[in-house]
């Protein structure tokens, strides 16, 4: 039975370009899960939009001198290209500046509000004279109470990663007029998370198909205890509070962000001109939500945003999140400010959406962090992406072609090992699904790999280039088994490399509606005409010390 399935992503901040660390992070793991279960017939919504709030986005302005909504629209640009050229395949991906977003985050804040779940406090937060303004977070520098590094922000410490209140921060400057600010008092608004925190609690116990560090890394953090946290800044880009007399203050990216997975759900629906249609993502209770995510972001998707939930309405709670540790690039952190980087317009300029998508999987930081190395980009490219899986597909398809009057061959008689190659289609088969049922995608991508390294084996045994002169009838066997297993790696491949599975499902002569993909492994049909095949992937040449420099 087709079931109803909400895939969600973090929203990128739009003050930046997006690095590799991001598409291994979420974005690819997620779009491999969305393709999979569109494949295999399921209801799927994959949302996600641009989170444009908040002063990573205020500063950039400010440093650039124009407004916000040029930096917003600026980055979103190049992250909605990114989408395009990778195949990241939204169903929406929207901004957390719409009318419909806005009206969402508005009225879960009253419904909280009146529940006695959101709640006044005044609080001391650093003030500016010269400035004349509260400081928010990273408008503020200091030294690090824990570290000493000279340069902690105001919401966090870069170096040794403290999250901090700024009234920590040791000799505090703005760092807008680089003027020492002074505690001064302000009225904020309160999320009542000590009263969530134990059926928060009661819900992640319960959860024992998650991630062993997503669990742990969130029952710490509530076992250490639930602190009530100001949901309001003292700004004034962001969403207004539904309330008169905080006219200067709007609320604060954390909490409204998360909302937006709702909020996309509702667009969705209205685009569709079926406006209730999200309701089954989030009433029905059968329906499952799957929150891809880096580690930074466990607490938010796992406490927060399910606290939220469970203060609002009966809507479901996320059923897994699935995040990922961090790729790193060679052995450090990618960063933009020490110019570490390799950004993902930049790489697919010259390298192909399924090469750089081969690589990711392969590599995936799903259970501890992984590095992104040339060296290995390369290796994993010619050595396993070309030379097993494109040469295998190539040989099969080239010797039919030539040898068959460029039509697939008639099956006659199966012989054991025949047999037992199409057995292993049915093992491979299972083995893809069961692990990419829950998440395990460097393994499923493995499994594909040894039916191609098995089908180069059988291959390599029946010998068709000789036994094409001597028995033909057996040679064409062969090559209709090996062009059935060819096949069943065509509709393995699909949520992983897209691109080549369609093209290959053309050399098959199996049409494939884009819109409807299949999981179903089709046997080849006797006697029809092969199209003329080019090798699905390039091997690449790079030069280590300048990669993306033009040839
Ligand atoms: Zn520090």
């Amino acid at each position: 039975m087709s079931e109803n399935i909400l895939v969600a992503t973090a929203w990128p901040y739009t003050n930046n370009y997006l690095h590799l660390g991001h598409i291994a992070g979420c974005y690819l793991p997620a779009d491999i899960f969305a393709r999979y279960q569109r494949a295999r017939g399921n209801k799927v919504i994959m949302v996600s939009g641009s989170d444009q709030h908040g002063t990573p986005v205020t500063i950039a302005a400010e440093s650039e001198g124009v407004q916000p909504i040029d930096i917003v629209n600026k980055y979103r640009k190049n992250h909605l290209e990114v989408w395009e050229r990778l195949g990241i395949s939204y169903d929406l991906f929207t901004t957390t500046g719409t009318d419909n977003h806005i009206a969402t985050v508005q009225d879960i804040f009253t419904k909280l509000y009146n529940k006695g779940l959101i709640y006044k406090k005044n609080m001391t937060l650093l003030y500016s004279e010269i400035d004349n303004r509260f400081l928010a977070d990273r408008y503020v520098e200091g030294t690090c109470p824990d570290c000493n590094f000279e340069r902690a922000r105001g919401d966090q410490c870069d170096q040794c990663g403290k999250p901090m209140d700024a009234l920590e921060l040791i000799n505090p400057i703005s760092k807008l007029s680089g003027d020492t600010p002074i505690p001064k008092e302000s009225e904020h608004f309160f999320l009542k998370l000590s009263a969530l925190e134990q059926p928060l609690l009661d819900w992640i116990k319960k959860n024992d198909y998650w991630k062993p560090n997503v669990k742990n890394f969130s029952l710490k953090y509530l076992t250490e205890g639930l602190k009530d946290r100001a949901i309001t800044r003292d700004i004034e880009w962001g969403i207004p509070i539904p309330l008169e007399g905080y006219e200067t203050k709007r609320i604060y990216v954390w909490f409204e962000a998360v909302i937006g997975y709702l909020s996309a759900s509702k667009e969705w629906a209205q685009i569709q001109n079926k406006p209730d249609e999200w309701q089954k993502f989030w009433f029905d209770k059968n329906a499952r939500s799957y929150y891809f995510l880096g580690k930074d972001n466990i607490p938010f998707h796992t406490i927060i945003w399910p606290g939220i939930l469970l203060g609002y309405e009966n809507h479901n709670l996320p059923y897994d999140v699935p995040a990922n540790e961090y790729m790193n690039l060679s052995g450090g952190k990618f960063s933009k400010s020490e110019n570490r980087a390799v950004w993902t317009h930049e790489f697919l300029e010259k390298f192909s959406a399924d090469a750089l998508r081969y690589y990711i999987v392969s590599n995936m930081p799903e259970n501890s962090d992984s590095d992104f190395t040339w060296e290995e980009f390369l290796r994993r490219n010619n050595d396993e992406l070309v030379a097993t899986l494109g040469n295998l597909i190539h040989r099969i398809l080239t010797f039919t072609f030539r040898n068959f009057d460029s039509k697939i061959p008639e099956p006659k008689k199966i012989e054991t090992s025949d047999e037992k190659l199409m057995s292993e289609i049915f093992i491979t088969k299972e083995k893809v699904e069961s692990n990419l049922d829950i998440c395990k995608f460097r393994e499923s991508m493995r499994n594909i790999m040894n039916l191609a390294q098995n089908t180069n084996r059988y291959l390599d045994s029946e010998a068709p280039w000789h036994s094409i002169k001597t028995d033909k009838e057996r040679a064409g066997t062969t090559m209709w088994v090996s062009l059935y297993a060819i096949s069943a790696i065509k509709t393995f491949l699909y949520p992983f490399m897209p691109n080549a599975s369609l093209q290959l499902g053309s050399y098959l002569g199996i049409s494939t509606d884009v819109n409807q993909p299949t999981w179903e492994v089709e046997k080849p049909k006797s006697g029809t005409t092969l199209e003329t095949p080019f090798p699905l992937f390039k091997k690449l040449e790079i030069d280590i010390e300048n990669p993306l420099a033009d040839e």
